[in-house]
């Protein structure tokens, strides 16, 4: 599912409004452990795939190669990742075992919020809003359970926190994207691919291409783009949407 195709289907589910609570739980040993985790069309965000690929010690190009799935987007011509399902007849996630998730301190973020569907918009205040929505499968005996959570308790049990800032961020610039009625030219889809989800060879980018020298980055920056991918990801995001729009409030050209 792209954005737009998520956007539809979180429409067409019961919301669970601010305050709200739903009941769920679930843990080793229910009845339907783990039949979640297959057959399923998952976009990874940047976000995701360095929190995936740093638990697995992989390198970008290996790690997309393994266990994703890309294309290119039509309406933003930037790459959309999916997480790769087994060839297995069940088309299981590749990370998925007896014991449950294997990088579970790490998996995707659309797994943590499950079986809640998460989505933003722009609060005016240069912030979003969210709004929540209970995914409820058949096969989840979660919804039998007597734990009550609401939205934001859910987001802040599963961890999904660490991963707000960086999806949130990414929303905003496709939606900018959206917003200009075009996709980006080619050579930009390109970059954007190198830049989000290629921060191993994006950092040998940056020092061979020189591109701090066109750029308003202190040392102390500089320093933790090359070192921490955190960092990378985030100057990757503000250097995408500076060549894009000219214009992105932490990154400045060299005057
Ligand atoms: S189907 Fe629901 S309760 Fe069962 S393992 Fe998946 S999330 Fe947990
Ligand atoms: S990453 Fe983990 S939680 Fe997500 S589908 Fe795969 S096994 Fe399940």
């Amino acid at each position: 599912m792209n954005d737009d195709q998520t956007k539809e289907f979180l429409a067409s589910l019961p919301e669970l409004e601010e305050g709200k609570t739903y009941c769920f739980k679930c843990y080793p040993g229910i009845a339907c452990f783990n039949a979640c985790c297959s057959d399923l069309s998952l976009v990874l965000t940047p976000y995701d795939i360095l929190r995936l690929r740093r638990a697995l010690g992989m390198g970008s190009i290996d790690f997309l190669r393994q266990h994703t799935t890309m294309h290119m987007a039509p309406d933003t011509n930037f790459p959309e990742f999916h997480l790769r399902m087994t060839d297995s007849a069940a088309q299981n996630c590749a990370f998925v075992s007896e014991q449950g998730c294997a990088v579970y301190k790490d998996r995707p973020g659309a797994c943590r919020m499950y079986p809640l569907g998460r989505a933003t918009r722009p609060d005016g205040k240069g912030g979003v809003s969210e709004q929540f929505f209970i995914v409820r499968e058949d096969h989840c005996k979660g919804f039998e359970e007597k734990d009550e959570w609401t939205g934001a308790s859910w987001k802040q049990d599963q961890g999904f926190e660490a991963y707000t800032a960086s999806n949130d961020r990414y929303m905003h610039i496709l939606a900018r994207i959206k917003q200009a009625g075009r996709p980006v030219p080619e050579k930009m889809g390109h970059l954007a691919t190198l830049a989000l989800y290629k921060l191993d060879e994006f950092q040998r980018f940056i020092t061979q291409a020189q591109v701090f020298a066109r750029l308003d980055v202190d040392e102390a920056r500089q320093k933790d783009v090359l070192k921490n991918e955190e960092a990378t990801l985030a100057f990757a995001m503000d250097w995408i949407e500076l060549m894009l729009f000219h214009a992105t409030p932490n990154l400045k050209p060299k005057r």
